[in-house]
């Protein structure tokens, strides 16, 4: 059964809409990660959620129950849920354990519960040695786990993270992932996580919600979205892949700059432009050419080679001004300016409908 319900919902700005009729049902207990690139409306839907935002048309239910529509909604603070923003905004003056403690001296609850839930949720997130200190005495990954530890002794139903880890760095984010992910299994409360970063939803979402320009472009489980990409959008920003532009020929080929490519799966259109998505470390590098009658070999000429360390990086143009990007094993030197062969295996490479 869904519990976070939303349904046709957008946010307007005078005539601009941050959200664009989003219509997306959450199951109880499940981490959805709200993903996309900067601007393209994450933040304004974990507020609407929240309550911080009104709608301007649609509505959230939760449990069943509605909680936003137009002119009609909860407080943020009847909602039972706990947002953790981009800056962990702890309070510098008040130890790990009294910043913890505070949403529930606020709900004015006997001292020896808080205390109790509050060293059960150190616990925890590993911070009861730090007990004592002061946030300024901390590093970033531990001031994170305070706030989410402070999120989460309130016993919300609902956790809503807005792009938690931005402030770490990469090791620690890395760390944090998981942590985040254990907690959630843990607690199995429902978690909506907005983040920009594709890998930080790969390891973290039962169910990832792909956004651009204030609607969702596809959701679906994180396997799904990397191997199933539905539109030019999603297979780009989702591992990064070359998009030909072509047109439909029968079966299941496409026509890319006069070069016949078949795809081993894809929404293929009923005739017209067609596009085929193939992953950079899918597509094979020869420098001669191959024999006669090979299907899904394209021509071009090295324009750009990047040594990487554990790769090579190149960008392939083609006869049609279009550029491919690959990857070689290291040792495989093409200088720029050589032509080379590109082999694209059908079985990597995705017909995307107009
Ligand atoms: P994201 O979190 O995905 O980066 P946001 O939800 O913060 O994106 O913003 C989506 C779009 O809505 C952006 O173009 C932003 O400039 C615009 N926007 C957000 N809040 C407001 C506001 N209060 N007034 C006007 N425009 C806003
Ligand atoms: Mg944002």
């Amino acid at each position: 059964m869904s519990y976070v319900e939303l349904t046709r919902l957008s946010k307007k700005y005078g005539t601009f809409a941050a959200v664009n009729d989003v219509n997306l049902a959450i199951a109880k207990g499940l981490l959805v990660c709200l993903l996309g690139p900067s601007g393209c409306g994450k933040t304004t839907t974990l507020r609407l959620i929240a309550g911080f935002v009104e709608p301007s048309e649609g509505e959230i239910r939760v449990g069943g129950r509605t909680i936003s529509s137009p002119g009609r909604s909860e407080p943020p603070e009847r909602r039972n849920m706990s947002m953790i923003f981009q800056s962990y905004a702890l309070w510098p003056h008040m130890t790990v354990f009294e910043n913890v403690a505070y949403g529930l001296r606020l709900r004015k609850l006997p001292r020896e519960e808080i205390a109790r839930r509050v060293e059960s949720i150190l616990d925890v997130a590993k911070l009861k040695p730090l007990a004592d200190r002061y946030p300024g005495e901390l590093s970033g990954g531990q001031q994170q786990r305070v706030s989410l530890a402070r999120a989460l002794v309130v016993e919300p139903e609902t956790l809503l993270l807005d792009e938690p880890l931005s402030n770490l760095d990469a090791n620690l984010r890395e760390e944090m992932r998981f942590e985040i992910r254990r907690l959630h299994d843990q607690y199995r409360y429902t978690t909506v996580y907005v983040t920009h970063d594709q890998s930080e939803a790969m390891t973290t979402a039962d169910l990832i919600v792909v956004m651009n320009q204030g609607r969702i472009e596809q959701a679906g489980s994180p396997e799904d979205i990397y191997k199933r990409p539905r539109s030019e959008f999603v297979a780009k920003f989702i591992g990064g892949a070359n998009v030909l532009k072509g047109e439909r020929l029968p079966g299941d080929a496409v026509d890319v700059g006069g070069v016949v490519l078949r795809c081993g799966s894809g929404d293929f259109a009923a005739q017209g432009p067609t596009s085929v998505a193939i992953r950079h470390h899918d597509i094979n590098l020869a420098t001669t050419a191959p024999a006669l009658g090979e299907t899904n070999w394209v021509p071009g000429t090295v324009t750009r080679q990047v040594y990487l360390g554990s790769h090579r990086d190149y960008l392939v143009t083609l006869s049609n001004g279009e550029a491919i990007r690959t990857v070689t094993p290291a040792d495989i030197a093409v200088p720029q300016g050589q032509p080379v062969w590109l082999h694209l295996p059908p079985e990597h490479c995705r017909a995307l409908a107009h």
